[in-house]
């Protein structure tokens, strides 16, 4: 049975872990990765990383809309042999496209925060299946986008760090408060 696992805010430290990779898909891991689905579709996210429930495996996951796996509105999916609901176990970037395209992002550590940031068009990625074997995964447009999101977090870095300048100005004191309130939260009383 998965869990709904609480999520971690801007200003806790284990954002800013580095994750370990996993040595191996063990009924443990399994259940993590049923957690991490589970928590994502109670916050209506479209990705997770483990840090972002206070873990420091190496394990994202997504769940695309299929409507948000197109070029146009209403046009045919862009990674119709991906499936939708994807885990990735280890995962590294090893092919990106030197096209980038510059999208709105939000973040389930970053409530309220959203913000442009540009990112290569398409990755490929590889990464260990749930079979335990090595995959490489090809992913283009939003799919790729959110991939790159979740990777990020397993480096412990976040979307902010990809801002503007002028963004990072304009939402210093949301960020701020952010941090102080999820300080007060992590301190016992
Ligand atoms: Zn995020």
């Amino acid at each position: 049975m998965s869990r709904v696992l609480p999520i971690r805010t801007y200003g806790d430290p284990v954002l800013r872990k580095p994750a370990r990779p996993v040595a191996a898909i063990t009924p443990e891991i399994e259940a993590f990765i049923g957690d991490l689905f589970h928590t994502m579709r109670a916050a209506e996210g479209v990705g997770l990383a483990a840090q972002q429930v206070g873990r420091t495996e190496a394990i994202c996951v997504i769940e695309m809309p299929a409507a948000y796996d197109v070029e146009e509105e209403g046009g045919p999916r862009l990674n119709p042999d991906v499936p939708l609901s994807l885990a990735l176990v280890n995962p590294k970037i090893v092919e990106a496209s030197a096209k980038t395209c510059s999208m709105e992002e939000g973040c389930l550590s970053f409530p309220d925060i959203r913000g442009s940031v540009e990112r290569p068009w398409s990755v490929v990625i590889e990464h260990l299946g749930l079979d335990g074997q090595p995959k490489q995964t090809k992913l283009n447009g939003f799919f790729a986008r959110a991939a790159q999101h979740e990777l990020d977090h397993l480096a412990g870095e976040l979307f902010i760090d990809l801002f503007s300048y002028v963004k990072k100005l304009a939402v210093r004191t949301k960020l701020k408060n952010l941090q102080a309130e999820t300080l007060d939260k992590l301190q016992p009383v």
